[in-house]
């Protein structure tokens, strides 16, 4: 009797099926793809962090995946974020264009009626893509509404949080939440939360400060340790488990749990695994590297001037000043083009990173448009860099991957751009645009310090997943 019900449950199990077409995302750098649900199987792959993929299977700990490339095999749901099932609703009282590319001038395809609703894939500069006819197309942002499919939990990421009577942080503060709460989410307005109180009225939280899924992995609890001494890992936390693969001494791992003197870790090469803790010492991330950040713009040049009469160039240097405190905590030399409202060219801002034999260069700025419905988060690389144009790419895309994880960040892209502190410089560099200051909430944001905290905690986060995958 028992072992027919325990067949049931393990058949229950192994059929647990999603629906076709569910993404998730990975939420960790460098992780293997395995052939089969087990850490001592063979690697298939080892997918970036945020890598979309299609679920196809689960069972308690597993889930059997489809990269993008077309890749079959399991991660540890540990790292990965299933994002909720949404659609994209017509709440307008006119037909609106469903288009093949993320552009007014693209074609369209067909038109979402009134109060139709759709699929919603992603956010993808400034406009949802969205299933249409079994495909995926774009449509507007601006003109549509997200929805959701069932009820919902969020989990707040921090303590103190605010929850307020609006979707603004111009409103007023009704209650407060800490670590680890969570509420049921009843609607979603320009990268806010609508949520449900314990009295059954609504408040209002900014989603950067929750997740959607706090069982998964997020970067915040790594600890950087390196191995002393060459160092075997292993399927379970002891000796008795089936070696994996021997870790060189001197290699940075990851720790993501530890029992009884093992720590379960991340290596490098995005194998999972358990060893014993002795042969670990915590360490500075990055220990001995030299960064340069260079706030964009300064004195008679403001950069771009927001919504409603902000300066560029203070934001960048607030958000650098930020940053280099995270640095410094990581273990890096931090320098700065700038350390007050002055004025440096791009050029000589570029020539300082090889005058100072920085290992990397990153220009922080704020972006703008003369339409304020666009909005999101990009970084840039260049091409015609001198030395190794790769090393700009990887670094841009390293931080990229990161800060898109944050709720109510939205992708912009990772694009090739000749600007003129990328292009003069030896050292490898990248630029980042946090967000429109013409776009009235992301303005609202990019001043609001705890979100400037979270950002600069994912940019950091690049930064090292940049010098660990070196
Ligand atoms: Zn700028």
């Amino acid at each position: 009797m028992k072992k027919t019900i325990l067949l049931i449950i393990i058949i229950l199990l192994l059929t647990n099926i999603y629906a076709y077409g569910i993404t998730g995302y990975t939420t960790i750098s460098n992780i293997a793809l395995y052939n089969n649900a087990g850490h001592d199987s063979e690697i298939k792959d080892t997918l970036k962090m945020s890598s979309k993929v299609k679920l196809l299977q689960q069972n308690d700990e597993w889930c059997k995946v489809e990269t993008l490339e077309g890749k079959t095999g399991w991660i540890e749901k540990y790292f990965i974020t299933v994002p909720s099932e949404r659609y994209v609703v017509n709440n307008t009282t006119y037909n609106i264009n469903i288009r093949t590319s993320p552009t007014t001038t693209s074609n369209s395809v067909g038109q979402l009626k009134p109060g139709e609703k759709v699929n919603y894939i992603d956010t993808y500069h400034s406009w949802h893509i969205i299933e249409y006819n079994k495909k995926e197309y774009y449509i507007a942002s601006w003109l549509t509404d997200i929805e959701y499919k069932q009820s919902e939990k969020i989990y707040f990421l921090y303590d103190s949080i605010n929850i307020r009577n609006k979707a603004s942080l111009n409103s007023k503060v009704v209650a407060q939440g800490n670590k680890s709460d969570s509420f049921e989410v009843a609607g979603e307005e320009n990268g806010w939360y609508k949520i449900v109180l314990k009295d059954n009225s609504f408040g209002y939280v900014a989603a950067w400060l929750t997740t959607h899924d706090m069982n998964s992995y997020t970067e915040e609890y790594a600890i950087y340790k390196k191995t002393t001494d060459d160092l075997n890992i292993r399927t379970g936390p002891s000796t008795g488990y089936k070696r994996i693969l021997t870790l060189k001494k001197g290699e940075t791992v990851k720790t993501v749990a530890t029992e009884n003197g093992w720590d379960k870790i991340v290596a490098q090469n995005g194998y999972v695994g358990w060893c014993n803790n002795y042969y670990l010492k915590e360490a500075l991330p990055l220990a001995g590297k030299v960064i340069l950040l260079d706030p964009g713009h300064g004195a008679h040049d403001p950069g771009a001037i927001s919504y409603s009469g902000k300066f560029e160039k203070h934001i960048n240097l607030d958000v650098a000043w930020n940053l280099k405190e995270l640095l410094n905590k990581a273990g890096a030399s931090v320098y700065m083009t700038r350390t007050s409202d002055t004025y440096i060219s791009n050029k000589e801002r570029g020539r300082l990173a090889d005058k100072l034999g920085a290992d990397i260069l990153l220009s922080i700025h704020h972006n703008s448009l003369n339409n304020s419905d666009y909005f999101g988060l990009s970084t840039y690389y260049n091409t015609i860099n001198y030395k190794a144009p790769s090393y700009g790419y990887d670094l841009a895309e390293a931080i990229y991957l990161n800060a898109i994880t944050i709720n109510g960040v939205y992708r912009d892209g990772i694009l090739d751009r000749n600007f003129e502190v990328l292009r003069e410089t030896n050292t490898p560099a990248a630029l980042i645009e946090i967000g429109f200051m013409s776009n009235p909430t992301e303005e609202m944001n990019i001043h609001n310090i705890s979100f400037q905290n979270v950002m600069v905690e994912k940019i950091a986060d690049g930064i090292v997943d940049y010098f660990l995958q070196k």
